[in-house]
């Protein structure tokens, strides 16, 4: 079979180098064409030197000069910044798109990969937040496939094929519950960078491991879910599952709940989405049933993770305001890493950038664009007032 050709943007993150790594490990079945990064130059390098991919994008400009000099003498095409980034995204002759760039930063891209029919592989859950508008009804019409890397959502995909949309009844999504489900509420305040950075279960990057310290990242992905399902948001059930062994969950009408599981590693769910319609055979997560754990569950606790529970008026609201929670989100996510506020203050800026917008009901891109750009001014101003 002809390899497929696959484009990797954010390919120095934690997803874009786990992508690589199930590549790597099937020789034969995939052609890297372009690899794509914001900034991490010697990265981008060393994938080169060893894909030998047609481009190389890097978005940082400060960074061009470093990497023409260290490619010099190969054929190489490289490409600066973000237009050039998106334009690889609707290449001729490639297959797939790999969306792993981190936040809004990536809708452009996601776009450009369906208005070129492109299979898109998407970790950027943030594009299907941010432009659920824009993307569910193409998805609904199959005018985009989009093939999920979040492993919940691959968990859901793959438990959907067990009866017809009409017979769901609920989608059953787990959350680890990430690194404070036993900590007192009247601890929260004192909450370090690097205790929100430990995550139990999983190794990510730094933005999603801070969502899921906050709840945020579960918030961001009933949002997901209801753009990708095409479901609404009181159909989502969330529920806490500190193992991340159970990757979430789909109950028919008849009560049946049909679940994917696997030990945590994000290598599954992109080789199932690589692979997808095929499943290959691969050892990423397998199960060692002699040494299984305990698998349990539990409510989550709106009072400790309140922007939970305003992630699912925001998807009910739906409209432009999804976009105005992440952006909100993402300048509070950085200024609590920057060490410019504490961490209650992500809930507090989040719920008051979002109090203070009206929603637009169906907005064009534009519309989201700025949107986006609205709550981020809002969001900073909000931040000048708890910074410490
Ligand atoms: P990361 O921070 O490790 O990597 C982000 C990548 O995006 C890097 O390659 C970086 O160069 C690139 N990037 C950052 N800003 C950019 C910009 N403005 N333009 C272009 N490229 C940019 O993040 P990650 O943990 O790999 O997460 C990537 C995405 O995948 C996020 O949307 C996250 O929510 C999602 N996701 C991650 C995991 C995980 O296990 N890490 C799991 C599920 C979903
Ligand atoms: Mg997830």
């Amino acid at each position: 079979m002809k390899p497929r050709s696959v484009v990797i943007l954010g390919s120095t993150g934690s997803i874009g180098r786990s992508c690589l790594d199930v590549i790597r490990q099937n020789p034969g079945s995939f052609a890297v064409r372009a690899l794509a990064a914001h900034s991490n130059v010697e990265l981008l390098i060393e994938q080169y030197r060893e894909f030998r991919p047609e481009y190389v994008c890097i978005v940082d400009a400060t960074k061009a000069k470093a990497l023409a000099q260290a490619l010099a003498s190969e054929k190489v095409r490289i490409l600066v910044g973000d237009s050039d980034l998106v334009s690889l995204a609707g290449l001729p002759d490639v297959d797939l798109v790999v969306n792993a760039i981190v936040g809004a930063a990536g809708l452009k891209a996601s776009l450009e990969a369906v208005s070129h029919q492109k299979g898109l592989a998407l970790a950027n859950k943030e594009s299907l937040v941010v432009g659920g508008p824009i993307f569910r009804p193409m998805i609904e019409q199959g005018k985009a496939t989009i093939l999920p890397i979040d492993s919940e959502h691959s968990a859901i995909w793959q438990s959907l094929l067990s009866g017809k949309r009409s017979e769901v009844r609920d989608i059953i999504l787990t959350a680890s519950g990430g690194p404070f489900r036993e900590l007192a509420l009247e601890r929260f305040g004192a909450i370090t960078v690097e205790q929100a950075l430990a995550h139990p279960t999983w190794k990510m990057g730094p933005k999603i491991s801070i969502d899921s310290a906050t709840m945020v990242n579960k918030g961001l992905e009933i949002i997901e879910a209801v753009t990708l399902f095409s479901i609404s948001a009181s159909k989502i059930k969330v529920v806490i599952h500190p193992q991340s062994i159970v990757h979430s969950m789909v109950e028919f009408q008849d009560s049946s709940v049909i679940a994917q599981l696997s030990r945590p590693d994000m290598r599954l769910p992109i080789t199932y989405a690589l692979f997808w319609p095929d499943r290959v055979r691969s050892d990423f997560g397998r199960m060692d049933w002699a040494d299984v754990q305990k698998l349990t569950f539990e409510p989550p606790d709106l009072a400790k993770f309140p922007l939970l529970r305003l992630a699912r008026e925001v998807a009910e609201t739906g409209g432009d305001i999804p976009a105005v929670y992440n952006a909100a989100n993402e300048i509070a996510v950085e200024a609590f890493l920057n060490r410019q506020v504490g961490f209650t203050d992500i809930y507090r800026v989040v719920a008051e950038t979002v109090a203070q917008t009206l929603p637009t009901a169906e907005p064009t891109v534009a519309d989201i664009l700025a949107a986006d750009s609205e709550a981020r001014v809002k969001a900073r101003k909000s931040l000048e007032t708890v910074r410490c």
